[in-house]
């Protein structure tokens, strides 16, 4: 079947156009990744895509040029990684997120609830500190769902991100999405393995630098 595919003027543009015409949502990228790509097993030769682009990035398949053609199956591959890839964090990993967001939160003399999810926003571990309230639980498994799903860190979503909510995998909830500082995706190199959520520091701010914390903490534990 036909497909659509991105090619290298996309590079360095990234801007997301695309994706908020395509009614498939079947144009992804990852916060590492050069450009974004077209799922070939999804997308529906709408032409969409191709009408909106601002630097021409987008050919049908038969209609690549010849000194582009490798992009053909960069957009194949970059889909069949992420599929192949088990797109969960392990619990291992989730501890030490989780261990370094309390350090972190209890060094600054505040209490968060925090929360790990997998890839599809599923939650691999979930920790109310003492006196965090359920609300603010919720809160956190929701940052970290939105940034697993969305594939951004939430304070992001709150600055006009190139992540619109059109991006959303089949089945994203819309009612736990936020905005709110505090969510990050967890990679391992330019997939997303995961996602981190913190709420109830005193600031926004100080949640997203208690989701940082985590994160530095598994990276440099060499995961
Ligand atoms: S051709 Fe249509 S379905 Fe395919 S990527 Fe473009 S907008 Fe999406
Ligand atoms: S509209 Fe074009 S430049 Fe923008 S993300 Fe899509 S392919 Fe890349």
């Amino acid at each position: 079947m036909a497909t659509y595919v991105i090619t290298e003027a996309c590079i360095g543009v990234k801007d997301a156009t695309c994706v908020d015409v395509c009614p498939a949502a079947c144009i992804h990228t990852t916060p590492n990744a050069p450009q974004y790509f077209i799922d070939p097993e999804i997308c529906i030769a709408c032409e969409q895509c191709f009408f909106v682009c601002p630097v021409d990035a987008i050919f049908l398949d038969a209609d690549v040029p010849a000194h582009l053609e490798q992009y053909l199956q960069l957009n194949a591959d970059f889909f069949t990684a992420n599929k192949q890839q088990a797109t969960a964090i392990t619990p291992a990993q989730a501890q030490t997120v989780l261990d370094a967001v309390q350090r972190y939160a209890t060094s600054a003399r505040f209490t968060v609830a925090a929360a790990v999810v997998d890839g599809a926003g599923a939650a691999v571990l979930a920790n109310a500190l003492p006196g965090a309230d359920e609300a603010t639980a919720t809160l956190a498994l929701n940052k970290a769902y939105t940034a697993a799903n969305l594939q951004v860190a939430t304070h992001q979503l709150g600055r006009g991100a190139q992540t619109p909510s059109t991006a959303a995998p089949e089945g994203f909830d819309q009612a736990r999405m936020t905005a709110q500082p505090g969510g990050y995706p967890i990679t391992d190199g330019a997939l997303v393995i995961g996602a981190v959520g913190v709420a109830g520091s005193p600031t926004p701010q100080q949640d997203l630098q208690c989701c940082q914390a985590g994160l530095a903490a598994l990276h440099g534990a060499g995961h």
